[in-house]
């Protein structure tokens, strides 16, 4: 997972289909010049562009000094074609799910997890957060540490500043990453992460490590790269100070009884577990539904796959990563982990997914009708589903939020 905190793809100021051909021809100048030397004499408007931060990062306290790390940065060609992709989206959940909570990612970390049982422990006294929740973003995020990322963050970060010019995102990550070096919490060659700029064991962006980063193995250094204790106390930071609520569960498995009647509120609005148990509302393994607490349904492949219980936690791991299918994949890697939980029902697998195009076409046309579809991107998103569910309420169908084949020739007709 590449785009830890990364915000839902913005609109960069220079065209993408510029910058992936630019991307292409940097990548075979570099190639044929066997240097960096050659992009960055071709490109002075990265220059300039780099230059004319000066002002900002030195307002932040960077030094010149710092700041002349920038002068070596040229364009990472492979930065920009990665920055179009987001495979977390463009596959059906349960190919997402199977490809994150592997039985090889179980193991790994199970032996973290007890490697790793102190500091475990000391954050959900700290910090009132499941391991198994720590334990499944540490999976998702760097496979337990193997899988860090070696680009260059200030060269990612330069680049993607660079390609979504003025809006201030990456620009701002860059000015925070620089801070992280002119504080001496990091050196400059060790300031290796993701393509996006996300580094360390659980993937922080640098603006991330200033608010949340935690010494947690009292060394006196907030080594998120190198320290299992500081990486999982700096975590289990982040989603506390994201409103965690101690204690709570993300959520579950849940059963519903054979004649449940589905309201589109059992979706998106927040029922208590004592409503949902009054309605016949089961935990899929049999226990019954905690004394206290709410929560809502989650039927990311509607009635016919798994259907959970989610609580604001699950909504809080969503600020790591604002998927619904990462957070997902989150709490079930870190729930087999920790207390060998597996789902009981099983993916629609045999369901034909909706391809991108159809999912766009889905979204056009629904907006056509005055549904609320969020962006038109080809996603099957939060903002789909809950657009999908109303559309099923007002037509009288089960409101589950899946979009399936049939749904979408019925929308494709609907005048
Ligand atoms: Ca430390």
């Amino acid at each position: 997972m590449d785009s830890t905190c990364f915000p839902p793809k913005q609109t960069p100021r220079w065209s993408v289909r510029f910058l992936s051909a630019l991307a292409v021809m940097l990548a075979i100048a570099g190639r044929a010049q066997g240097t960096s030397q050659r992009t960055r004499g071709e490109l002075p408007a990265f220059r300039a562009f780099l230059s004319e931060l000066w002002p900002l990062a030195e307002a932040q306290g960077v030094s010149r000094e710092t700041f002349r790390v920038l002068e070596d940065v040229s364009i990472d060609p492979d930065v920009i074609l990665r920055s179009n992709k987001q495979p977390e989206f463009s596959q059906p959940i349960w190919r997402y799910i199977a490809s994150s909570v592997t039985s090889s990612a179980v193991e790994r970390g199970r032996i973290q997890a007890k490697l790793n049982q102190v500091w475990l422990a000391k954050a959900q006294a700290t910090y009132g957060v499941d391991e198994g929740v720590i334990l499944g973003v540490w999976g998702l995020e760097s496979d337990f540490g193997l899988a860090q990322g070696d680009h260059d963050i200030i060269r990612s970060l330069a680049t993607l500043a660079f390609a979504h010019h003025r809006g201030d995102f990456s620009r701002n990550e860059l000015l925070s990453a620089l801070l992280i070096i002119e504080e001496g919490h990091a050196r400059r060659k060790d300031m290796r992460g993701s393509w996006a700029g996300a580094f360390g064991h659980t993937q922080f962006i640098p603006s991330s490590y200033a608010l949340y980063a935690t010494d947690f193995d009292g060394d006196q250094r907030r080594d998120v790269w190198n320290s299992i204790a500081d990486a999982i106390g700096s975590t289990a930071n982040f989603l506390a100070v994201h409103d965690w609520i101690r204690d709570l569960p993300w959520g579950f498995e849940v059963v519903l009884p054979p004649d449940f009647h589905l309201r589109n509120e059992d979706s998106s609005e927040l029922v208590s577990f004592g409503a949902f148990s009054n309605r016949g509302v089961r935990r899929a393994d049999g226990a019954p539904l905690p004394g206290s607490g709410r929560g809502h349904l989650l039927m990311p492949a509607g009635l016919n796959g798994p259907i959970f219980i989610t609580t604001p936690n699950f909504d809080v791991i969503k600020t790591y990563n604002a998927s619904s299918s990462y957070a997902l994949a989150v709490c079930l890697l870190g729930d087999e982990i920790a207390y060998g939980t597996v789902l009981i029902a099983h993916w629609p697998i045999n369901d034909v997914p909706l391809d991108e195009l159809k999912v766009k076409k889905l979204q056009t046309r629904l907006e056509k009708l005055g549904y609320d579809v969020g962006q038109i991107d080809g996603r099957i998103g939060d903002a789909l589903r809950a657009a999908v569910r109303d559309y099923q309420e007002k037509r009288g169908l089960t409101p589950d939020g899946y979009p399936n084949l049939s749904l979408f020739k019925m929308i494709e007709v609907e005048r």
